[in-house]
């Protein structure tokens, strides 16, 4: 059915979600009323101008000026940058409150096959920058996933000129096989990052 299948294809381009879960979404929201659609539309249509992209760390957030709290926050440290997948292993590594350096979100990992995007070219220039202000450790922080894994490898290859100048680690494996970093318990991210090695 035209409208509802247009939709369902809309919800399928969402992460993890298949067919019949954008069909389920698509009921949904007719069952809900019109008064509910438009208060969704409403919400999907303006959070372009609530939330940016911080110039610097490439996480989404809220609030004023180009850079977000934690790249202009002036207590943080900036010998450290973190490299995390996406903003909510970011949030993860915040709540288990152990990290007080700056990060770098990459947008997404490279799948075995060598697909997806993640933000090279930005996280070189981020490195370059934050290097001339005291930069010594970047610390690869990916899911111990097998496309975690692929990731952190291409990353070793992409920052290897960079290694006379800057320290490169990884978490330590206290993240068991297969977990995603924003799923990790404090406890454990603790762990992996007193445990961190060089890569
Ligand atoms: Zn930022």
């Amino acid at each position: 059915m035209e409208g509802i299948d247009d939709l369902a294809q809309a919800f399928e381009r969402f992460p993890g979600i298949g067919p019949r879960q954008a069909k389920r979404f698509v009921y949904h929201l007719l069952a809900q009323g019109a008064e509910e659609r438009s208060r969704l539309a409403k919400l999907i249509d303006g959070i372009g101008s609530t939330v940016k992209q911080c110039a610097e760390c490439k996480r989404f957030a809220t609030g004023q000026g180009t850079s977000c709290f934690y790249c202009t926050d002036k207590s943080r440290d900036d010998s450290l940058l973190m490299v995390v997948e996406k903003d909510q292993d970011l949030a993860a590594i915040e709540r288990a409150g152990m990290y007080k350096g700056r990060y770098f979100v990459l947008g997404g990992v490279l799948t075995l096959s060598g697909k997806g995007a993640i933000r090279e070219r930005d996280l070189l220039t981020t490195i370059e920058t934050r290097a001339a202000q005291g930069l010594s450790e970047v610390v690869l922080a990916l899911s111990a996933t097998s496309e975690g894994e692929h990731t952190a490898d291409h990353l070793r290859t992409l920052l290897a000129p960079l290694r006379e100048r800057i320290r490169l680690t990884l978490l330590g494996r206290g993240l068991a096989t297969g977990s995603e970093l924003e799923y990790s318990d404090a406890e454990t991210l603790r762990g992996a990052l007193q445990n961190r090695k060089e890569t």
